[in-house]
């Protein structure tokens, strides 16, 4: 029966209750050991710890250099006819402040109210642990896992990731694999877990206008000298059509269309739009009118308005033409397009208009997107429906955010796969970080169901 928990699988569920306290004392022992590697604080201790989590955990594990800290990589090889699955996940974690702010110590972890809180909690050591520990339970209870799996941790994820996409591309012959898997961030509010395709990417840009060199008197100079507030305004009017779409040439180049299966999978995910409005204040969603809400938010590029500034925004009155203008943009891309294309695009539309308005590349990422009808995603929301009663999750066709999931789908060509496990409330990168113990263990038989879904 395809749907229905083998035997095994069952064992290492009740394997995993009986555990479940020592598996938390494990959890605590991670949570204990800070990894912030935006101040590099007690990333490399943690590497070395994880090593050993691993090594109980039935890999072979090892660390892999990057130009930053390491990768913490571990393996397990079954056998040449089973599949391999590559899990990814992160050792490091946010700075803690403000530290007053917390219940109780970030790095002293505590079991309260049905959750284990600290920092790192659920973002993201309780959750790749959950894997890990899977892994040992299923090898305890069945001898041998029943596909290959290969473990990357990585120690830079808070910082951006700076080094990864370069790390893969080095180690593509070791990471080679027919799956990647990432537990990372909550499941839906309402509950319902979810399974996530992908992730929007990014493009962040600055534009700068000059005008005279130096903030004038706009009585005495008004009129002689030009104002590169209006400048901009003038191209940022430029970018966007009356309907909300953007005007670039080029700009909708590679996006994917929204086929009947997408609409299908946008259309079965709850929201009640008129709450998520009140919840702002809000009393309409911005053009273009005809997208529907997930649309807007998951399939959809965007491009924002992230901050202007310009002249005086004091109290008062101050009579000024500004020196100055400066606008930030974010674009948020959708699969396929490419950054640098949307940045040559940019540069070309805002040269026409206005030759003088510099055009500074901030930063970009790339999208990801796995296509719905992989014949992964059938087996893995299976697996999740086992580890959840039978509760089928919710298919989340993107993330409205960005992360570096295109080193694995552009850079090594493989599909990817998000199956969250923290509670919606997880408070990742906020003071009071925690995961839910029932979450927790559930992650744990959720990643042994979805070995077992992988081996059929
Ligand atoms: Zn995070």
């Amino acid at each position: 029966m395809e749907g229905r928990a083998s035997p095994t699988l069952l064992d290492v569920f009740s394997a995993v209750d009986t555990r479940a306290s020592a598996f938390l004392d494990e959890l605590m022992d991670l949570v204990r050991q800070p990894s912030i590697s935006s101040q590099g604080i007690g990333v490399a201790e943690c590497a070395q710890l994880l090593l050993g989590t691993m090594s109980r955990s039935g890999l072979s594990a090892r660390l892999l250099p990057t130009h930053g800290y390491p990768v913490v990589f571990g393996e397990r090889h079954v056998g040449n006819d089973r599949p391999t699955l590559l899990v990814y996940g992160h050792y490091d974690v946010q700075p803690v402040d403000p530290l007053d702010a917390w219940d109780s110590p970030p790095f002293e972890p505590v079991i309260r109210d049905g959750r284990i809180w600290g920092r790192g909690s659920s973002d993201n050591k309780g959750q790749h642990l959950a894997q890990l520990l899977a892994m040992r339970t299923y090898l305890y209870v069945a001898g041998e896992l029943p596909i290959n799996v290969k473990v990357i941790l990585e120690g830079e994820e808070e910082s951006s990731s700076p080094h990864l996409a370069a790390f893969v591309e080095a180690n593509a012959e070791t990471l080679r694999a027919d799956l990647v898997y990432t537990s990372d961030g909550p499941i839906h509010e309402s509950g319902r877990a979810t399974v996530v395709l992908g992730v929007r990417g990014i493009l962040y840009v600055e534009l700068r206008a000059r005008g005279a060199n130096t903030d004038v008197h706009s009585g005495n100079r008004g009129g002689v000298v030009p104002n590169p507030a209006w400048t901009l305004v003038d191209v940022l009017h430029s970018l966007r059509r009356p309907d909300g779409t953007v005007a670039i040439d080029g700009f909708y180049d590679g996006v994917r269309p929204i086929g009947p299966l997408e609409r299908a999978a946008l259309d079965a995910l709850p929201v009640d739009v008129d709450e998520f409005l009140r919840g702002y204040g809000l009393s309409r969603l911005p053009p273009p009118d005809d997208w529907g809400f997930f649309e807007r938010l998951m399939l959809q590029p965007t491009l924002n308005v992230s901050g202007f500034s310009s002249g005086y925004g004091g109290p008062g009155m101050k009579t000024i033409i500004p020196s100055t203008a400066t606008a930030k943009l974010d674009m948020r891309l959708v699969a396929d397009q490419d950054p640098e294309h949307v940045f040559r695009c940019l540069v070309e539309h805002v040269r026409a208009r206005a030759p003088d308005v510099e055009v500074v590349r901030i930063g970009a990422m790339e999208p990801s997107r796995t296509p719905l009808d992989h014949a992964y995603v059938k087996l893995i929301a299976e697996a999740v429906a086992q580890a959840h009663d039978g509760q089928p999750p919710l298919i989340v066709p993107a993330l409205g955010g960005s992360l570096p999931d295109y080193v694995f789908t552009r850079i090594l060509g493989l599909p990817s796969i998000l199956v969250p496990y923290a509670n919606a409330d997880q408070r990742n990168h906020a003071p009071n970080e925690n995961f839910a113990v029932e979450r927790f263990t559930r992650g744990i038989k959720t990643f042994a169901a979805v070995m077992e879904a992988l081996a059929r």
